[in-house]
């Protein structure tokens, strides 16, 4: 139901949309319908597993999927190709995407997913959220900070927020007209979250915040901001002292540093901010006072599968484009996929892109149960964005020297891979996080 849910939300671009959606979906039930049994047994619709598909991105495959899945994912795929694809080097060229495409995506329903439809979010699944994130991957357009906005931002508002401030947020974030960041890390301190100096004292019912952010996700297009500060310097230890505030855009002394120059990422607007003697009313906290660390540690382990699912779709999208290259070039009379050595290569490259992708459908199964745990997840991250990294070097070899111009997609996908085992935790903070799980257990 949830593909057609939100098809009749939003209108009047989908409207149509949904029309041609009710006719696959009718074909898809006569479909069902044949796989019953001659006992009268309804049989589950055959899905192959990536492995045994054409391709690695092929839509009506994994078991985790259903029909329904699938005409949503088509949906997102035309929405990347259409809104995105074509606009991307131009955002490229300005360091971030358009308004419009923001708008664009929360008339679609893809913005607030996972959030609750009696928040303002569209109430879908898991499973809905990841196919944009995987989908996005595979038009390899790494501008529109969706999934930071959607599924890291949108939770912590919906989680711990109070009505109103689900009321005034929520619903203009699904719809892409309220832009979300989080900034946790600072000039000082990243990996040690404990180590955060910005501060916000007390001032009646008010609270005056003063710090700066730096290498903040939709920074620079934000229009809510939220901040990790301290509010008790004298907490026993510093995570006992630690609050969520919301920051609006616009509020006085708030202000944004420029546009970070990244080696990736282009179209992604990185920045700074800096908060500068910035009053705070009491109804900016989110949460409650002092309860900020357990909500990060709360919802990071989403925060490390989205890392997981997104690196995943990109190995997948490199293995494509790289076979499709290698099928085409010619060298020694032959194409290069003749060639033995290439053929290992492409060999073991989808024998491990598949064994990933085994685990991290797995983790989104049990997160969907919401079964999955932190030190899961941070294997996850940590494995999947480590694979990526591999599979951007050994695909951009295989192009040789068209694969180091700009104008080759592997190109932008390798540069892209390379903050995956950086940000939502480094990767050797993940292995720290695993390897306490493994020596704690008696
Ligand atoms: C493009 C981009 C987008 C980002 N988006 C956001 C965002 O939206 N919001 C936000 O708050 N932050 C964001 N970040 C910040 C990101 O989360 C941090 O860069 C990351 O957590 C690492 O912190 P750091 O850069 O301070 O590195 P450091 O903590 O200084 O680490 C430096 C090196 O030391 C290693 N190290 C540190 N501690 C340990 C340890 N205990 N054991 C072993 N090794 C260790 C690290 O793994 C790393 O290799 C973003 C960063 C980038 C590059």
């Amino acid at each position: 139901m949830f593909a057609l849910k939100i098809f009749k939300r939003f209108s009047p671009v989908t409207k149509c949309v949904h029309l041609r959606s009710k006719q696959v979906f009718t074909v898809s039930m006569a479909r069902m319908q044949h796989s019953q049994s001659q006992h009268g047994e309804t049989a589950a619709p055959f899905r192959p597993e990536t492995s045994t598909a054409t391709t690695l991105m092929d839509i009506g495959t994994r078991r985790i999927f259903s029909e329904e899945h699938d005409l949503f994912r088509q949906n997102v795929r035309r929405f990347f190709q259409e809104e995105a694809v074509p606009h991307h080097a131009e955002w490229e060229k300005a360091g971030e995407v358009s308004r419009e495409v923001w708008e664009k995506a929360g008339e679609q329903g893809l913005l607030g997913i996972f959030t609750p439809e009696e928040h303002g979010g569209i109430g879908g699944d898991l499973l809905s959220a990841a196919i944009v994130w995987e989908e996005q991957m595979y038009s390899n357009c790494s501008g529109p900070g969706f999934s930071l906005h959607s599924e890291i931002v949108m939770p912590y508002i919906s989680h711990y927020g109070s009505s109103a401030q689900i009321e005034r947020y929520i619903s203009q974030m699904t719809a892409g007209k309220c832009i979300g960041a989080i900034a946790m890390t600072e000039p000082g301190a990243g990996s040690d979250l404990q180590g955060v100096k910005t501060y916000a004292k007390r001032d009646g019912t008010d609270w005056i915040l003063n710090g700066s952010k730096v290498f903040i996700t939709n920074g620079w297009m934000s229009d809510v901001v939220i901040v990790v500060t301290v509010t008790d310097r004298e907490a026993k230890t510093a995570a006992h002292g630690i609050s969520l505030f919301l920051v609006d855009n616009g509020t006085k002394g708030f202000n944004k540093g420029c546009k970070l120059e990244k080696i990736g990422l282009k179209a992604q607007d990185t920045a700074e901010l800096f908060f500068e003697d910035v009053r705070l009313p009491a109804d900016a906290l989110l949460g409650q006072i002092n309860k900020g660390f357990y909500y990060l540690m709360n919802e990071l382990p989403q925060e490390r599968l989205i890392i997981a699912v997104m690196a995943l779709a990109s190995c997948e999208f490199m293995f494509e484009e790289t076979k499709n290259y290698v099928m085409q070039r010619k060298a020694f009379g032959k194409t290069i996929a003749d060639l033995q050595t290439v053929q290992h290569r492409l060999a073991e490259l989808k024998t491990e892109i598949c064994v990933g992708r085994a685990f991290v459908d797995s983790c989104l199964q049990l997160h969907s149960e919401r079964k999955l745990d932190s030190s899961t997840a941070s294997m996850a991250k940590y494995w999947a964005s480590d694979l990526q990294n591999k599979v951007a070097t050994q695909c951009l070899q295989l192009h040789g020297g068209w694969g180091y111009m700009w104008e080759y997609p592997i190109a932008k996908a390798f540069v892209d891979s390379r903050v995956q085992p950086i940000y939502g935790g480094t990767n050797e903070i993940m292995k720290e996080l695993i390897a306490r799980n493994i020596v704690s257990q008696k």
